[in-house]
């Protein structure tokens, strides 16, 4: 079913109160419920990061309507759910809970899988071709696949940035949001129109995984939408972590490869070592080679980052990439303490296995 052009737009410019370049359009419509919307979240970006002292085993039970891709290379299926549906109907309500699944995850990372991050929007400069603007978003090419985890805040920045780097929009195959904040859902619309040719001519169509729990309206949008309520494979190799958090929950990306996990993480609002620890909690026996994206502590103190530095180190992290919201202080005391194994992340920069060794 075509959207609703009203729908489109309102997600691209969902007044998150890191959405610095996308004011909020369309409001007189719905304003009290935006309004209301809109002060909830004015504060979320700059909220002190929790710094959680146990890994959850089970996390909150949702029930949403979940939609299947409408192309995928391979259907997804739940994680953690002891009976998991082979295939999810467009209609069912499926309720999923979010047990511990060490026994039903991969047996081993995906040993030889060409692998390559790059990020193509942040705050943060790297590749002087490329624009910079407040937000954050990582192209991510995985077995033949390519995944988009989050869209920034401008769309313009965010196809000027790919077209930089010679990297097609028509190529996506999935984009992946990891929370309703315009700096990281704000380029979509652009993307999806970029798309909708190849997509109406029979090549890719975008697949978008929303954490569960995005604004009615806003899952209307152009491209099949999933709702995820609990971890998944997206891809084969590719993983969300599902929502993480209460409140303003959030999704992130998790890698196998033959190197450890890759946790990539967008704004990390319920706390990025409760993410990293809800990570190596799907794959206890595998090492995490990378965590990148933003952290979120750009507000927190010396000692707090210090502590969730030491609780990366505790959870075997190899590799550290703060960018995005992660904040100077953080940048200055990570390199401190990971020395060659902190990566100077910013729009351009490119990681590959090679580069976790
Ligand atoms: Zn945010
Ligand atoms: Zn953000």
């Amino acid at each position: 079913m075509m959207p609703e052009p009203d729908d489109r737009r309102i997600l691209a410019s969902w007044p998150g109160r890191d959405a610095l370049s996308t004011p909020p359009r369309l409001l007189a419509p719905t304003f009290p419920i935006l309004l209301g919307l809109l002060l909830a979240l004015l504060t979320a970006c700059r909220l002190p990061t929790p710094v959680p002292t146990a890994a959850p085993t089970t996390g909150p039970t949702i029930e949403s309507t979940a939609v299947p891709p409408a192309a995928p290379s391979a259907a997804p299926a739940t994680l953690a759910a002891a009976t998991p549906p082979a295939t999810i109907s467009p209609t069912a309500r499926v309720r999923s809970t979010r047990a511990a699944p060490a026994t039903t995850g991969p047996a081993s990372p995906s040993e030889g899988e060409d692998m390559s991050l790059t990020v193509l929007f942040d705050n943060n400069p790297h590749d002087p071709a490329l624009r910079t603007g407040w937000g954050f978003a990582a192209w991510l090419e995985y077995g033949g696949q390519t995944v988009l985890l989050d869209t920034g805040a401008d769309g313009a920045i965010l196809l000027e940035n790919m077209a930089a780097l010679g990297l097609d929009p028509e190529a996506v195959d999935v984009v992946v949001l990891s929370h309703n904040h315009g700096d990281h859902t704000g380029g979509l619309d652009r993307l999806l129109e970029a798309n909708a040719a190849a997509c109406a001519g029979g090549g890719k169509c975008v697949t978008v995984y929303v954490p569960a729990g995005f604004p009615a309206r806003a899952r209307t949008v152009g491209a099949t939408v999933v709702e995820v309520d609990a971890a998944l494979e997206i891809l084969p190799g590719v993983w969300s972590t599902g929502p993480v958090g209460s409140g303003l929950v959030e999704q992130a990306l998790v890698v196998e490869t033959a190197r450890g996990l890759l946790v990539v993480t967008g704004c990390a609002h319920p706390g990025i070592v409760m993410i990293v620890q809800t990570a190596k909690g799907f794959f206890p026996e595998e090492k995490i080679a990378l965590v990148m994206g933003g952290f979120h502590i750009l507000d927190n103190t010396d000692e707090e980052i210090l502590g969730i530095i030491a609780e990366f180190k505790s959870l075997g992290v190899r590799y550290a990439a703060p960018s995005h919201c992660s904040g100077e202080r953080a940048r200055k005391l990570f390199p401190r303490e990971y020395g060659k194994r902190f990566i100077t992340l910013g729009a351009g920069m490119v990681i590959t296995e090679e580069r976790l060794k």
